[in-house]
């Protein structure tokens, strides 16, 4: 998902060491956060058009341990030896929808050993929670963000794609019931695209079921990427701003973000206050963390030092050299000139 981690997938030398643990890197709406990638491929409920991590490899509503919690939380405690730096949040995503992991009450439990006092949190597609059984899973997290681009069928088809035998009343009815089951933080996520949910039927669907589920917080979002299909563009800037009005006076009483302030806040900082601070990144180590983090999706040279923590000086110069040596491809799209793996 768009939703879905951002960032890298290791660090420098460590590359090689850790395959479903990436990050830590700078969330819009997290702040600094740890990424586990609980699929390993791209395997989803769901092939959006806009989709960063590119186009669905495996539609599919298959539950299963993805990646077992063993290995896993293995690969955690190998990342929590390793000297790493401090970070807000812990958060379960990777390149699909982490609800089709059957491990993942498991994952947020192990987390919680390894890292004492640091919030799990989850991103969700929604698409699984008419499961009571996936319900009971994700409401062990601190943090829950899921998704619900609109709820005109219509437009659900032709942008979410979704897996056959899903509908789009019972993913209604599954975030509702969660909602009523859970007692954390849940943090509604509304993608819009130009010309294909950006409509009139949609807010007024979406200011209803706002007022029903009452989210701790909406945000409202759109392409910043390229997607996993072209026909997906960013919806105007006077749209998204008519969205975040009326979805916020609908949701009065929690927030209305589209930045990270209003969710940091409240998120515990940095459990591994204390830990020590790496020493800064030189230039090999530079180039090997934007390579990983190119390799998991599109991104600019600003969105790349935002979410590294990186100069922009220092990005420039990675991203030259490996567009030298034919690492990473340039393209540009969005009105940005973005580089991928
Ligand atoms: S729900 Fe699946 S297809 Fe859609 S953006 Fe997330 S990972 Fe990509």
């Amino acid at each position: 998902m768009s939703r879905c981690i951002a960032g890298q997938r290791t660090r420098g030398r460590e590359k090689d060491i850790f395959k479903y643990v990436f990050g830590p890197v700078r969330s819009g709406r997290l702040g600094l956060s740890l990424g586990l990638d609980l699929l390993g491929a791209r395997i989803c409920s769901f092939d959006c058009l806009y989709c960063e991590v590119g186009a669905t490899d495996a539609l599919t509503l298959a539950q299963k341990p993805y990646v077992p919690a063993k290995r896993l939380l293995g690969e955690l405690s190998a990342f929590a030896a390793s000297m790493p730096p401090a970070f807000d949040v812990v958060t379960l995503g990777g390149l699909g929808e982490p609800c089709l992991n059957t491990d993942m009450d498991l994952i947020i439990t192990g987390c919680r050993e390894i890292f004492p006092g640091v919030p799990v949190a989850v991103l969700t597609n929604s698409s699984l929670l008419s499961q009571a059984a996936v319900r009971r899973r994700l409401a062990l997290a601190d943090i829950v963000l899921p998704s619900m681009d609109t709820l005109v069928p219509g437009e659900f088809a032709a942008l979410n794609r979704p897996h056959p035998d899903l509908s789009l009343s019972a993913i209604r009815q599954g975030l509702l019931d969660f909602r009523s089951e859970y007692s954390g933080r849940l943090c509604l996520e509304i993608l819009l695209v130009g010309g294909i949910n950006d409509t009139a039927e949609n807010l007024d669907a979406l200011t209803d079921f706002c007022r029903e589920l009452r989210p701790d917080r909406v945000d409202v979002v759109t392409m910043t990427r390229p997607g996993a299909y072209a026909t997906a563009q960013a919806a105007p800037p006077d749209t998204l701003a008519r969205f975040r009005a009326v979805l916020g006076a609908a949701v009065s009483g929690g927030d209305m973000g589209h930045g990270p302030a209003a969710l940091r806040s409240r998120v515990a900082t940095a459990a591994l206050a204390g830990a020590p601070s790496r020493p800064a990144a030189d230039p090999e180590e530079t180039m090997a963390r934007v390579a990983a983090s190119l390799g998991r999706r599109p991104q600019t040279v600003k969105q790349l030092s935002v979410a590294l923590g990186l100069p922009e000086d220092d990005i420039s110069r990675a991203v030259t050299t490996l567009v030298h040596e034919k690492k990473i491809q340039a393209r540009a799209e969005l009105d940005h000139v973005f580089y991928q793996g």
